[in-house]
């Protein structure tokens, strides 16, 4: 074969479900030379990781840290570690990441509860309480926090309450959460929880921030049977991310820089600024959109900040549009997934890419494309609303 010409990725604006545009830091940091993983200058930047995380998470739980993996493998981590097969579990779904989370714990040997609602509506604290009710033995309760299939953000500071009294582990999914909108873990009684890098934290996919309570290091300690997994056994992992620092896998180095970058970014901002920089831009987005009479699909009251799911207008070729934004705009946007395909564009203002500068940029590119597919839409009126 002939060699192929370097790869000259295109500048997207990514405003889909993530990823999403990256820092210069933080590419910056992608381009370091390496060190061995236990290095020590390596091993100083992991436990700034670490302190970083634990601000970000807003908790004290010693056991947090980057999982090697995206955030399906944070997810795989906590539930792996934590579910020993024939466990009562009860899962929230309402969009794909809960669906997933339910297969995780079923492929551990669990016995799932689902507790659903319909696609873009909450799950409600009083189906949960329902759930506990009927299973006093639930050993875990596990609840997407931001769901990035809908663009819906469930009550997870009320359902915490709730599952902290009944006595089971409390498990979140913030992979889109973290970084965009308040997450509180401790305040919370989380006892578990995982994010990805790759959406608000703006920092390319490849690790999963993870957190873990003591009662949840206590149900780890203590199974009856060995971790199925040998890569997310925390009793191993945390020989190396502990102060032993014993060789368990080759950390991924450079992703490792990255997020120390990035993380760097997300505290220098300040989190109270961070989230408000994410409520300012998704609500003149939707004000924008307003103005040309396209409304979110998600539940009024729950909308994330993050991620918007923008309804398709009648008669409106979901797809041709999505295509044409990336080809003649270099927008990145994404599809509806499950029963919203078609229906839905989700449009992520995450990190890096929550400006306003994007916000005016998409609305005047969506427009033109719209018009040029014979709708006919004010452009004007929905910048001037944004
Ligand atoms: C993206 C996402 C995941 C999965 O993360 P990957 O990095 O794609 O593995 C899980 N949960 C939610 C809510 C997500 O948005």
């Amino acid at each position: 074969m002939t060699t192929p010409a370097p790869f000259k990725p295109p500048h997207r604006i990514l405003l889909g479900p993530g990823p999403s545009n990256a820092a210069p830091s933080v590419l910056n940091a992608l381009a370091q030379p390496l060190v061995g993983h236990l290095d020590p200058s390596f091993i100083r930047m992991m436990e700034e990781i670490k302190q970083m995380l634990r601000a970000v998470f807003q908790t004290k739980n010693q056991m947090t840290f980057p999982v090697s993996g995206t955030g399906s493998a944070g997810m795989e981590f906590c539930i792996v570690n934590l579910i020993e097969p024939g466990d009562e579990v009860i899962i929230a779904i309402n969009g794909v990441f809960g669906t997933r989370m339910a297969d995780v714990a079923e492929r551990c040997g669990a016995r799932v509860t689902r507790v659903e609602a319909p696609w873009g509506q909450v799950i409600s604290p009083a189906q949960i309480q329902d759930a506990l009710l009927k299973t006093p033995d639930a050993k875990l309760v596990g609840v997407v926090h931001a769901e990035t299939s809908t663009g819906v953000e469930n009550p997870v500071a009320e359902i915490g309450r709730l599952v902290k009294s009944s006595g089971a582990l409390f498990l979140i999914d913030t992979v889109t959460s973290l970084g965009g909108c308040p997450v509180k873990i401790d305040e919370w009684s989380v006892d578990a929880a995982y994010s990805g890098t790759q959406k608000c934290l703006s920092c390319p996919p490849g690790l999963s921030p993870v957190t873990l309570s003591e009662r949840a290091m206590e149900a780890a300690r203590n199974r009856k049977t060995r971790v199925q997994s040998w890569y997310l056994d925390v009793n191993l992992l945390a020989g190396y991310w502990g102060s032993e620092r014993v060789y368990h896998h080759t950390a991924p180095i450079s992703m490792n820089y990255a997020l120390h970058a990035a993380l760097r970014e997300v505290l220098e901002e300040g989190l109270e600024n961070r989230w408000r920089r994410h409520r300012q831009n998704h609500l003149a987005l939707k004000s924008g959109l307003a103005a040309i009479k396209i409304p979110l699909a998600s539940a009024e009251g729950f909308q994330l900040w993050q991620l918007n799911a923008v309804k398709v207008p009648d008669g409106v070729d979901e797809a041709a549009i999505r295509t044409k934004l990336l080809s003649d705009f270099n927008i990145e946007v994404g599809a509806g997934l499950g029963s919203l395909k078609g229906k839905i564009w989700r449009v992520g203002l995450m990190g890096e890419s929550s400006s306003r500068e994007n916000v005016r940029l998409f609305l005047s590119a969506l427009c033109q494309c719209l018009n040029e597919s014979g709708a006919q839409v004010n452009a004007a009126a929905a910048l001037a609303a944004a």
